[in-house]
């Protein structure tokens, strides 16, 4: 079979090791004649897999003590509401920034848990940059911010110092560069972009501020809930836990956040300045700083000439590079996983293309 290079947004590309090894765990897990799918989450073989998954978190996010790391399920869309019913006090105010749709759907579910303040917002500019200047206010519960627009391609280059709990929405960016966890209340992210399949989503919160947000939380809703049940409060989805597991341990063989960062760089530039470069092509985001190192956006100057590029693209083994609709144009979603071999075939298509349309 020839290699498909697959830049899809998510659910995304995964190391092909991880899939072996899933594969073989569906089968036969552990050797023990059993198939992953049809154990208990309460045998000791996934309680291994689950304190694997924990311990992993730790050690590749450099955790300082006083947090807590669970996995749960509902997507990141879940968190939207879990955040504020944890967070958000019944008369306190809720800070975000509004980097796009999936900031966009945070703020409306905050809305229904009480008072939001949007300190700032790129929508005037369809969300092709990432505000700046503002100032988060001391006496907010907490402040919420996306670390990584994946549909615009945008992403926030530095965190600012909160002064209040800084809670981060990191979906598409996770594990994807180094990052001092200590300046965060609380992180979020659906697998399915750099940490697994979909199915499982990460929360990592400072044990501190949970418990007073003075609401009567939904036992399912309550992170304390699922600190307290090592997140086995109920059946958790063992196989996207475990696949999960394995690609976090791949991480951590590759050398964790530093190495890959190193790697995701790498890949960014060479793609960006191929859209430099190229005369046919131009970013969608035009402040370098703001360009996701993940998500990286860009158009073809004549419209008319994506359908012929599109092709070329399939040709090339080059999969789930069209745009999002609210956007237009390619978007490359290069996630931890991918290769800078994959990245140079979509360079090269790129020459190939102004040869022939030029
Ligand atoms: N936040 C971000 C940054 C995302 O990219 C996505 C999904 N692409 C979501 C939230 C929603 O995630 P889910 O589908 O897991 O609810």
């Amino acid at each position: 079979m020839n290699k498909i290079h697959n830049f899809s947004a998510g659910p995304a590309i995964l190391p092909q090791e991880v899939f072996k090894k899933s594969a073989e765990a569906i089968l036969n897990f552990n050797d023990s004649g059993l198939s992953i799918l049809e154990i208990s989450h309460r045998s000791k073989d996934f309680e291994a897999v689950m304190q694997k998954s924990v311990d992993l978190v730790k050690k590749l996010l450099n955790l300082p003590q006083g947090y807590s790391v669970i996995f749960v399920q509902g997507g990141a869309s879940t968190q939207f509401a879990m955040v504020p019913l944890n967070l958000l006090s019944l008369q306190g105010t809720a800070a975000y920034t509004n980097t796009g749709v999936w900031a966009t759907a945070a703020i409306k579910e905050a809305k229904m848990m009480g008072n939001v303040n949007v300190l700032a917002s790129s929508e005037e500019k369809n969300f092709n940059f990432v505000p700046q200047n503002y100032e988060i206010p001391k006496d907010a519960d907490y402040f919420h911010c996306t670390s990584n627009n994946t549909i615009y391609g945008t992403r926030m280059h530095s965190f600012p110092d909160s002064p209040v709990p800084m809670v981060c929405d990191m979906s598409s960016d996770m594990f994807s560069r180094t990052i001092d966890a200590s300046k965060f209340g609380l992180i979020y992210a659906g697998a399915q972009k750099n940490m697994g399949p979909a199915g499982v989503t990460m929360v990592v919160v400072k044990d501190e501020i949970l418990g007073k947000s003075g609401r009567n939380i939904p036992t399912m809703l309550n992170y304390q809930t699922h600190i307290k049940g090592g997140s086995m409060y109920n059946t958790p989805p063992v196989f996207a836990v475990y696949v999960m597991m394995l690609t976090l341990e791949w991480l951590d063989n590759f050398g964790g956040t530093d190495a890959i960062e190193v790697r995701n760089n790498a890949k960014a530039a060479l793609l960006y300045n191929e859209i430099e470069r190229n005369g046919l092509f131009s970013a969608v985001v035009p402040n370098p700083t703001d360009r996701s190192i993940m998500n990286p956006t860009f158009v073809l100057h004549d419209p008319s000439q994506e359908t012929a590029f599109m092709a070329l693209a399939t040709q090339a083994n080059i999969s789930g590079i069209k745009g999002h609709r609210s956007v237009g144009g390619f978007r490359a979603s290069m996630y931890n996983a991918m290769d800078l071999d994959s990245v140079q075939a979509l360079v090269e298509i790129m020459q190939a293309f102004e040869k022939s349309h030029g």
